[in-house]
């Protein structure tokens, strides 16, 4: 049997008297792309906080096998742990050369960092483009390509993306997900929060539906592509 990357086992989290996370458990094996999907509020923005360390939690999150409980943020992200934000979180003050120097704050190897920024503009060539204008001044999708960057610039193990389609248009959404893929073709695992759940599913290996803080269904993403419950409820057919 594959061993996961990283897996949770029965997972809570509240906000004051709103319980969002229920007993959530689920796992994302080394070189996998899998989905969480569910509806706005399900809690697949909270479930991916509580992965970074972002947020409070019970139950347990384990990492190549190492239990995270007592492990803050900043140390999840030196294990292998990045996350692009939702609404992107680009420092909007800073060009587009200092948001990725950013990305790399927490290491020192400054000849693979100057490799992985130059890996990080040949997927993006856009913001090459665009070095050194202020990353608030640039389009949806443009911040969208340097917050992914950013996070690849912590060299992580895996990725967790919340929401990369957001507010953008078709043909940037297409062109997002086109690198998602490409980079899990390269290596890199994935762990995906979309609204967009065909989009989302189609590129996953297997996927999770959440529900008011319940997984309520898991399979491979071609199997809920063509399960008529999630067809109805997700994806408007
Ligand atoms: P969306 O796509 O709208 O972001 P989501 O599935 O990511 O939805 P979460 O943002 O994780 O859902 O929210 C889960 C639940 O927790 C919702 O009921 C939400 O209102 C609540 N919630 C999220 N963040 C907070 C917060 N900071 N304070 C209080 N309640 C919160």
């Amino acid at each position: 049997m594959t061993s996961p990357l990283i897996s949770t086992d029965n997972l809570h989290v509240h906000y004051g008297s709103i319980h969002a996370l229920k007993g959530v458990t689920f796992q994302v094996n080394q070189g996998e792309i899998v989905s969480l999907i569910g509806a706005n509020g399900a809690g697949k923005t909270t479930t991916l906080r509580a992965l970074s360390g972002l947020i409070p939690s019970t139950g347990k999150i384990y990492f190549q096998e190492q239990d995270l409980s007592k492990v803050p943020t900043f140390k999840r992200v030196g294990l292998g742990i990045a996350q692009s934000p939702e609404g992107r979180g680009v420092f909007p003050l800073m060009s587009v050369e200092e948001n990725l120097e950013m990305g790399a704050y927490s290491r020192k190897d400054k000849v693979e960092i100057k490799r992985d920024r130059d890996m990080c503009l040949e997927l993006f060539p856009r913001l090459k483009e665009r070095l050194w204008q202020m990353a608030g001044t640039m389009s949806g999708g443009e911040q969208q390509m340097l917050a992914i960057s950013r996070a690849l610039m912590s060299r992580p193990k895996i990725l967790l993306l919340d929401e990369p389609s957001l507010g953008l248009a078709p043909l940037i959404v297409a062109q997002i997900f086109d690198i998602v893929k490409k980079l899990n073709q390269d290596g890199m695992t994935i762990l995906l929060v979309e609204q967009n759940a065909r989009m989302a599913l189609k590129i996953s290996h297997r996927a999770y539906v959440l529900e008011t803080g319940k997984i309520v269904m898991q399979d491979s993403g071609s199997n809920l592509l063509n399960n008529d419950e999630v067809r109805k409820s997700y994806l408007g057919v």
